[in-house]
C-alpha cells in the first residue's frame, strides 16, 4: 500500500517531464527565430539611418548649390541692371556705346562665371559686346530669348536655353532682360552670357559616388549643366521625370527616392527651386552605392547570427535527445522495479498463502496466532481458536483419487473461508486436511456458534462421500477461547487446548464440535 503510494507521484513526475519536452522544442525554436528577427531589426533600422544620413547630405548638397547658382545669376543680372539703367541715361549713341564697349570688356576679365556681355538693337542686330573681337554682324533676332523679349513686356530677367556661344563655341546660359526706349516700346536685349564650364568646374569640385550625379536645369526640365559631363545630356529635357512632374509641382524644395530616366539607376535625390529665377538644382546620390557598406556589414551580421541560431539549434536538440534518452532509460528502471516488486509481492503471498487453497498457510496463521495473543492479553479480551478435521478423508482420497482429494479440500477451505466474519477473523489451513479458525475478541460461546455454522454449511454442501456413514463430507471441529495473561506459552497453550477438543468431538463421532473444558485437560494429565 505504502509503495504504490509512493510510486504514484513518480509517475506524474514522469508525465510532466515529458509534456515539458514539446516545449523545450518550442522554446528552442521562438530562440532561434528571435535572435534572427532582431538581428533582422537592427539591420534595417540600419539601413533606414544610412538612407536618412544619404538623403541630408544630398539636401545640404542641393542648398549650397542652389545658393551658387542664385549667387551667380544675381551676379550676371546686377550687371544688366546697371547697364540697362547706362543706356537710359546716357543714351546709345556711337560715341556712348564705344565706352560702353571698353567698361563691359574690363567687367567681364574681372568676372569668370562671364562669357560676355552683349546688347542687341530691336532688329536683334549686335550693338555692343564685351568680347575683344570684332562685334559680330550675325542677326540674332531668331534667338529665343530675343523672341521672349519681343513678346513678353515683363522687366524680369530672362534664363535662356542653353545654347553654343556664336564666338567661342562654349556652352553657356543666357540671362537676358528687355531693352526699351523713352516710351516703353521695345528696343532690344541686353545679355549677359554665363559660362557653363564655370559651373562645370564647381560641380566637379564634389566628391560624389560614382553613379551620384548633380544638375542645374530650367524649371521646364531642360538640363543646363551635369556632373559627371554628359555632352549629350546637355539641353535634354527631363519635364517626365517624377522631379518635374510630380515633386515641383507641390514644393518648391524637397527630397525624392525613385529609379532615373535616363540610366534605371535607383537614386536619392535633393531638389531645390532658385528663387527668384526658373531654375532647378538636383543632388543625388546611388542607392546602391549609398548602401555599399551596409550591404557589407548586413550580410557578415546575417552570417553570424544565422551561424549561431543553427549552433543554437543543434545544440538545444542534442540536448532535448539526451533529456529525452534520460527519460527512457528512468521509465524502464520504474518498468523493472515495478516488474520486482510485483515478484516479490508474488513471492510474499506464496510464503503466506496456502497454494491449494489460497488460505493462510501455517506460517502465516502461527504469527497472527501471536500477535493476537499479545493484542488479546493487553486488551483483556477473549480470544478464540477452532480446529477443524475432514472425517473420513482417508477414505475419500481412496475411493475417488487423490485429485478429487485435493478438489474436495478446496470445497471445504471455502466454506471455512466464509466463516470469516470480522476483519480480524483467519482461517488457515494448518496441514493436509486440517483446518484452524482464529477468532479474536471472541468467548468460547462465540466461537461454538461459528463453528457450528460452519460444520452445518458443510454438511449442507452435500460433497458426495459414500466412505462416510452420512454420506457426505462432514468435519468436526474443536472450540477453545480464554483471556490470556500474556505467558509466552499462550499460542502453545490454545492449539493443544483446540486439539483436545477435536479429538474428543471425533471420538464422540465425528460431524460435531466439541469445545474444551479443563476436564479435558485433566484427562489428559
Ligand atoms: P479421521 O476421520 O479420523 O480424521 O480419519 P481420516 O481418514 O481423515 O484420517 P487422517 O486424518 O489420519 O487422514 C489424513 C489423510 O488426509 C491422509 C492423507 O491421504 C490425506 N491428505 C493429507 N493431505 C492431503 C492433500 O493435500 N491432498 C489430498 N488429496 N489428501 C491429503
Ligand atoms: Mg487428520
Ligand atoms: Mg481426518
Amino acid at each position: 500500500m505504502t509503495d504504490e503510494y509512493n510510486r504514484f507521484p513518480r509517475f506524474l513526475r514522469l508525465l510532466e517531464q515529458r509534456s515539458v519536452l514539446p516545449l523545450a522544442k518550442v522554446f528552442v525554436i521562438l530562440v532561434g527565430i528571435s535572435l534572427i528577427a532582431s538581428d533582422a531589426w537592427m539591420t534595417w533600422n540600419a539601413r533606414v539611418s544610412r538612407l536618412k544620413d544619404a538623403q541630408i547630405e544630398t539636401s545640404n548638397l542641393a542648398f549650397a548649390l542652389a545658393q551658387h547658382a542664385q549667387d551667380t545669376l544675381k551676379k550676371a543680372d546686377t550687371i544688366l541692371v546697371g547697364l540697362l539703367e547706362r543706356l537710359a541715361e546716357e543714351g546709345a549713341g556711337p560715341a556712348q556705346l564705344r565706352r560702353l564697349q571698353q567698361l563691359l570688356g574690363v567687367q567681364v576679365v574681372d568676372l569668370p562665371e562671364l562669357q560676355g556681355l552683349f546688347v542687341y538693337d530691336q532688329s536683334g542686330q549686335q550693338r555692343v559686346t564685351s568680347l575683344a573681337a570684332a562685334p559680330s554682324v550675325a542677326n540674332h533676332s531668331d534667338r529665343e530669348y530675343f523672341i521672349y523679349h519681343r513678346e513678353h513686356a515683363d522687366r524680369q530677367p530672362h534664363i535662356g536655353l542653353p545654347m553654343r556661344s556664336h564666338s567661342g563655341g562654349d556652352w553657356v546660359i543666357p540671362v537676358s532682360r528687355r531693352l526699351e526706349d523713352a516710351e516703353g516700346q521695345f528696343a532690344g536685349v541686353v545679355l549677359a552670357t554665363v559660362a557653363m564650364d564655370y559651373f562645370q568646374r564647381f560641380y566637379s569640385s564634389f566628391e560624389l559616388n560614382e553613379k551620384g550625379a548633380i544638375a542645374l536645369t530650367l524649371d521646364t526640365g531642360t538640363v543646363l549643366v551635369r556632373q559627371p559631363f554628359q555632352e549629350r545630356a546637355i539641353g535634354t529635357n527631363l519635364a517626365a521625370s517624377p522631379i518635374f512632374s510630380e515633386y515641383l509641382p507641390k514644393s518648391p524644395v524637397g527630397n525624392a527616392r525613385f529609379v532615373s530616366l535616363l540610366d534605371g539607376e535607383a537614386r536619392l535625390y535633393s531638389y531645390r527651386h532658385l528663387q527668384g529665377y526658373p531654375l532647378v538644382v538636383t543632388a543625388a546620390l546611388s542607392q546602391a552605392e549609398v548602401l555599399t557598406n551596409w550591404r557589407q556589414d548586413a550580410y557578415l551580421q546575417l552570417g553570424v547570427v544565422t551561424l549561431l541560431a543553427l549552433l543554437l539549434g543543434l545544440l538545444g536538440f542534442h540536448l532535448i535527445r539526451l533529456i529525452k534518452g534520460g527519460l527512457n532509460v528512468e521509465a524502464q528502471l520504474l518498468a523493472a522495479r515495478d516488474t520486482l516488486e510485483s515478484l516479490n509481492q508474488r513471492l510474499e503471498k506464496l510464503a503466506l498463502e496456502d497454494e491449494l487453497t489460497l488460505l493462510a498457510n501455517r506460517r502465516r496463521f502461527m504469527a497472527a496466532l501471536t500477535d493476537e495473543l499479545q493484542r488479546a492479553a493487553r486488551y483483556k479480551r477473549s480470544l478464540a481458536l477452532i480446529m477443524m478435521d475432514i472425517d473420513y478423508f482417508k477414505q475419500y482420497n481412496d475411493m475417488y483419487g487423490h485429485a478429487e482429494g485435493d478438489q474436495c479440500l478446496r470445497r471445504v477451505a471455502q466454506v471455512i473461508k466464509n466463516g470469516q466474519k470480522r476483519s480480524g477473523d483467519l482461517a488457515a489451513r494448518y496441514g493436509g486436511e486440517e483446518f484452524c479458525l482464529l477468532l479474536p475478541e471472541t468467548d468460547a460461546a462465540g466461537a461454538q456458534t461459528v463453528a457450528e455454522q460452519i460444520r452445518q454449511a458443510l454438511e449442507a454442501s452435500q460433497i458426495v462421500h459414500s466412505g462416510s456413514p452420512v454420506g457426505v463430507v462432514t468435519l468436526s471441529a474443536g472450540v477453545h477461547a480464554f483471556v490470556p495473561a500474556g505467558e509466552a506459552e499462550g499460542a502453545a497453550m490454545l492449539m493443544h487446548c483446540a486439539d483436545r477438543a477435536l479429538y474428543q468431538a471425533k471420538a464422540k463421532g465425528r460431524n460435531q464440535l466439541s469445545v474444551f473444558d479443563v476436564s479435558l485437560f485433566k484427562q489428559r494429565l
